[in-house]
């Protein structure tokens, strides 16, 4: 019986999150056994250039010795009291610096701190409609399982089963980028709306950037009519730029998602925001909120130390891009030369290859004519090459520090030929 055999006996489908069961690209997942810098190892021993990274959080890949050597003395050092710590108020004081704002509050993972913000942005305006857009995903709290992105873009369920209409009845989908679509849901549900949720660059229906005039618009459009904007940037925070990617877009959202990246590879989430908002929070306000393992003393640090290190090397984010251009020009330079119909898109250091005939990709309407069965031959070709890309069409390749530029260009020439192999295969 193989591994995946076993846990589909124990765990529903075999995983406890359902991109990592393959179902996308149509084969047994592969079970990690251990990491590396930029690679990682399977059970069956196989050796991966790693574009996973765990989703995010391994921007500097696996196992660094000097990060393993600090978390051996934080283990000692006691993993959880359920009394504040020290550690949290460093790392509280390190976030808001390095976003620009004034609070924030720790939790265990992304779903919890959207679920949480939006809580508190209903709390703070009294209003009870939310407008989220089609194609971002914001973890899996009810009310924001609405045409959300990745696992669920790719499963095409919509709306999970076991929502209850009535928790999903103040959910307002819009169109990604497409200003006059939230002008006119504003405009409709007038005075009822507490606020928008984004990801300021989608990573979860691919690669999609917002135009620069959409954002300044809908920072714009949401000021002048009291909704909150939330930023969920549980990916793109401390991975496109250090801190928040408003720099990118020179607004300032009310509230920030984080996740991911910030806990070093442990469980972790944050939201962040304007103290006037955020003094709305229990103990102080009235919005509830709480969480025995919140600020967990090992996430805490490990995740500091990660966020520490991408502070003191901004050469760090030089590479990220200059990996990034490398991949984006390669693969472009390969369509051309393989002459496959397929998109890339780019945003800093996040990239995704599009199968499909496209022209541009600027929402979930674009994005669904993906071609998702030439994405799982180009997939089940690059493992082949020992290159583990995200076992899906809709998910962003994640970069990390570990990796060479050797490596990057080995990526690009298996590209090239594992298009070759999809076109012969169209
Ligand atoms: C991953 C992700 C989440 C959910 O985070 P979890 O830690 O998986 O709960 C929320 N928002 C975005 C944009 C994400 O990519």
């Amino acid at each position: 019986m193989t591994l995946f055999d076993q846990a589909k006996k124990y765990l529903p489908g075999g995983v406890n999150s359902p991109v990592r069961a393959f179902g996308s690209v149509n084969r047994e997942p592969i079970f990690a056994k251990y990491g590396k810098g930029a690679y990682v190892f399977d059970e069956d021993g196989n050796k991966y250039i790693d574009f996973i990274n765990s989703w995010g959080p391994l921007i500097l890949g696996h196992g660094r010795e000097d990060l393993i050597a600090k978390a051996e003395t934080y283990l000692k050092e006691g993993l959880t009291f359920g009394l504040p710590t020290r550690i949290e108020v460093e790392m509280a004081k390190f976030l808001t610096e390095a976003i620009g704002t004034d609070m924030v509050r720790m939790v265990n993972s992304g779903t919890e701190a959207t679920m949480s913000a939006i809580r508190l942005a209903r709390g703070f305006t009294g209003k009870d409609k939310i407008i989220k857009f089609e194609g971002c995903y914001h973890g899996h709290s009810d009310g924001l399982l609405v045409k959300s992105g990745s696992g669920t873009l790719t499963f095409n369920v919509q709306t999970s089963k076991g929502v209850p209409k009535d928790v999903t009845k103040d959910t307002l989908v819009c169109r990604y980028n497409d200003i006059e679509n939230v002008r006119e849901t504003i405009e409709k549900y007038k005075g009822e709306i507490a606020t928008v949720i984004i990801e300021p660059v989608a990573g979860n229906m691919g690669v999609v950037s917002p135009s620069l005039d959409f954002m300044k618009e809908l920072r714009a459009l949401t000021e002048k009519e009291n909704i909150l904007l939330i930023f969920d940037e549980v990916i793109t925070g401390f991975r496109c730029m250090f801190g928040s990617v408003k720099k990118a877009f020179g607004i300032e959202p009310d509230l920030y998602c984080f996740g991911k990246i910030i806990g070093g590879g442990l469980p972790v989430g944050a939201f962040a925001g304007k103290r006037e908002i955020m003094e709305h929070l229990t103990p102080l306000g009235e919005v509830y909120q709480a969480g025995t393992l919140s600020g967990n003393p090992l996430a805490m640090k490990m995740g500091l130390d990660v966020l520490r290190i991408l502070r003191d090397n901004p050469s760090i984010y030089d590479k990220l891009y200059h990996h990034a251009d490398l991949l984006e020009e390669g693969f472009n330079d390969n369509i051309k030369a393989v002459d496959l119909p397929a998109f890339t898109t780019r945003f800093k250091s996040m990239v995704c290859l599009f199968f499909g005939d496209f022209d541009q990709i600027k929402s979930y309407d674009d994005v669904k004519k993906a071609d998702t069965k030439a994405y799982e031959r180009y997939f089940t070709y690059m493992l082949k090459e020992n290159i583990l890309l995200p076992p899906a069409q809709f998910e962003a390749m994640f970069l990390s520090d570990a990796q060479d530029e050797s490596l990057i260009n080995y990526t690009i020439e298996k590209n090239k030929e594992a298009l070759k192999y999809v076109k012969e295969n169209l």
